[in-house]
């Protein structure tokens, strides 16, 4: 034990920005399911810690899985490679920046760790081998700040960006000596938390884990929560307390699941009165609309800019400066949230809609207060350029000196002025996404670019002397034919030449580094009743580009396995009967197949079956405010190859159904204001 916490000891003293709360009244043990390296580049975790840590009498600590001996690192193309929470497989860079509380997720990448749980390949930060160090001992887990066994905690809450980390997160439980099965558990157990974005947006394989799963945006539920739970007398009541708010909070076990004869689901039951059939999700509403400040700001309407540009906004941002964490040597900050182009696949875009911003003046203001700690700083955003005021960030950013680095760069939207700030910083290889090969299936997954407008954006990076580029592409989405594949390979050949015809002014040559993802249908997206491609299909297809791309010269293909596609599919798209798999794999050292065997699982059931309109889905159980025929409607539509407008992010819009149902109408005031650290007020200190 004793060498567990020296190793926790160098942690924090390499740290600047932690805190512990001597005497609170509730202790929450902050979980990130993963090691710590890649927790702390995690925005949503860091934004909780600050968010707890704000609320008067409460004191919250990290708990990480413990840093273990990593296996030789592997590249994407290892069966390690882990996906996109969008439907897409990672890539590298952009994973790394995986700060949004949605979780768009950074491309590190990763392996397992000698007890088989996935991990990042990144240095150990540890001297020791913190995970062998308690299975020797028996040790259970320990808060990293005060070095306390977490299940002496009142709160355990996970904050959960992957279904990858599911059984990390069971691993940790177990390790903690908490009974791993909510129904196990008792008054005198911590109650157990999940939030984040994997877990609202299909709770379901890890409900009968979890006493309550946060449904919506951390900002809103984190104090609501502390609450609720000191006002409550009894665990019952409290979680009972929650569950009627109607929105925000599920509480599982107050539910009862029937299944039809073809195993898929017939109804979900509430078994109290007062508890609501579906939960709605909350969202963080006083950051500005994005398209009305556009709007506003076009028209020189100053008094609506003004008004739209609250100072309450709250903007996750890094909290503790951690130099030797992933991305620890930069200043993160969250600029918007949501993304307005309704990409069929991404399930980022539709269950962060509307878009909103942060104002520039608030991004600067925290940009200043940073400057003196790091020269890097890193805007995460799911579409850096949509926001209104980019070019007054950008230009404040480089008047500080700072060197600016983005967490993903959407094609349509590049400036010439995001791509010199880029150069100019020389801190990131530029990454884009053309998703596919042809123009066909880009209007199938509403991706609204051609490959000559693509082949010119590239254009435009090669010209200012960056000529080395990587391609995030996927592979086996709906409708997709061998002639689409084909054109794939014509597209990376067409961006190549314009690389070498650039090159030819700067006296060298680069690389064209294309990342292929397998498609992974998600929840609450048009794609949700689309199978997975079968994996001896996907496999080829892999293998046919894959083969075919490693032709071209400066071409440096990299892949995923479609077994990891398969592995993701059942934990994003599975119910509650994929539970005791997960719960199975945290025991047999991550072997899903051994899992599969004990269990009697059938995968296939949740990953390779196209789902009917009439079919409740097991995801439904959370109302994301989408609309069903707006979703329905833009399914059939991806079967025409037919796009569709962008979210316009206005008021008084009612398109997909989200604001009125989610914001703007009949949602209780006090779950829809951004009022953190007010309401942290009902707790005494
Ligand atoms: S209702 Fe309109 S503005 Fe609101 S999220 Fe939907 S499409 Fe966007």
């Amino acid at each position: 034990m004793k060498k567990i916490v020296e190793s926790y000891k160098r942690k924090l003293a390499s740290e600047d920005g932690w805190v512990l709360k001597r005497g609170a009244q509730l202790r929450i043990a902050l979980c990130y399911p993963n090691v710590y390296s890649i927790g702390m580049a995690n925005l949503g975790f860091q934004a909780m810690y600050e968010l707890f840590n704000n609320i008067p009498g409460v004191s919250c600590e990290r708990v990480f899985l413990p840093d273990a001996g990593t296996t030789p690192s592997v590249s994407e193309g290892s069966t390690s490679t882990r996906a996109l929470p969008d439907g897409r497989a990672i890539a590298p860079r952009r994973a790394r920046m995986r700060a949004l509380p949605h979780g768009k997720a950074s491309d590190t990448e990763f392996s397992r760790n000698s007890s088989g749980y996935h991990v990042t390949n990144k240095k150990p930060l540890s001297s020791i081998n913190e995970f062998a160090e308690y299975e020797r001992l028996g040790t259970p887990l320990l808060s990293l700040e005060s070095q306390t066994p977490v299940r002496n905690f009142d709160v355990i809450a996970f904050s959960i960006s992957f279904e990858t980390d599911y059984v990390n997160m069971v691993r940790m439980l177990q390790m903690s000596g908490v009974p791993v099965w909510s129904k196990d558990r008792t008054e005198h157990d911590p109650l157990i938390v999940m939030g984040g974005a994997a877990s609202f947006l299909n709770p379901e394989p890890i409900a009968e884990f979890t006493d309550v799963i946060g449904v919506g945006e951390g900002e809103i539920l984190g104090a609501k929560l502390v609450d609720a739970i000191v006002e409550s007398e009894s665990k019952e009541e409290l979680l009972l307390s929650l569950a009627r708010q109607g929105r925000g909070f599920y509480v599982p076990f107050l539910y009862l699941v029937s299944y039809n004869d073809d195993g898929t689901v017939n109804a979900y039951t509430p078994t109290e009165e007062g508890v609501p059939a579906r939960i709605g999700r909350a969202i963080s509403a006083e950051n500005p609309k994005e398209g009305s400040l556009r709007r506003a700001i076009r028209r020189g309407q100053t008094d609506i800019v003004e008004q739209l540009k609250r100072d309450e906004v709250f903007a996750p941002s890094t909290t503790i400066f951690a130099p030797q964490a992933e991305m620890g040597d930069r200043f993160l900050v969250e600029i918007s949230r949501g993304c307005s182009q309704g990409c069929r696949f991404c399930w980022a875009g539709y269950n962060y809609w509307p878009p909103r911003v942060v104002p520039a003046r608030d991004i600067l203001a925290k940009a200043k207060a940073w400057r003196a700690k790091t020269d890097k700083i890193g805007l995460v955003s799911t579409a850096v350029c949509d926001h209104p005021e980019i070019s007054e960030i950008l230009q404040g950013l480089r008047a500080m000196d700072y060197r600016i680095s983005v967490s993903s760069l959407r094609l349509d939207q590049i400036s010439d002025e995001l791509l010199d700030a880029l150069v100019e910083s020389r801190d990131q290889q530029i990454a884009v996404a053309p998703e596919t090969g042809s123009d066909r299936l880009r209007r199938v997954i509403n991706k609204n670019l051609t490959n000559d407008e693509i082949v010119d954006i590239c254009g435009a990076v090669f010209d200012r002397g960056m000529l080395t580029i990587k391609l995030y592409l996927m592979v086996g989405l709906p409708t997709e034919t061998d002639e689409d594949l084909e054109e794939m390979i014509k597209l990376v050949e067409r961006i190549k030449d314009r690389m070498l015809e650039a090159g030819k002014r700067f006296g060298r040559a680069g690389k064209i580094i294309p990342s292929l993802n397998g498609f992974v249908p998600k929840p609450n997206t048009p794609f949700q009743w689309e199978a997975l491609c079968e994996e001896k299909e996907l496999k080829r297809r892999l293998k046919w580009v894959c083969k075919n791309l490693a032709r071209i010269p400066n071409v440096e293909v990299r892949a995923m396995s479609a077994r990891i596609a398969h592995e993701q599919a059942l934990f994003s798209s599975g119910d509650r009967r994929v539970a005791p798999v997960i719960e199975a794999m945290a025991r047999l050292h991550g072997d899903l197949r051994a899992a599969l065997r004990e269990t009697g699982i059938d995968p296939l059931f949740h990953t390779s079956r196209t789902r009917s309109h009439d079919e409740i889905l097991p995801w439904e159980i959370v109302d994301a405010g989408l609309g069903r025929p707006f979703m329905e409607r833009e399914h059939e539509r991806a079967h025409e190859a037919r796009s569709t407008a962008p979210c316009p992010s206005v008021n008084q819009c009612t398109r997909c159904g989200v604001c009125p149902t989610t914001w703007l109408a009949e949602a209780p005031p006090a779950l829809v204001q951004l009022k953190a650290f007010a309401s942290a007020a009902l707790v005494s200190g």
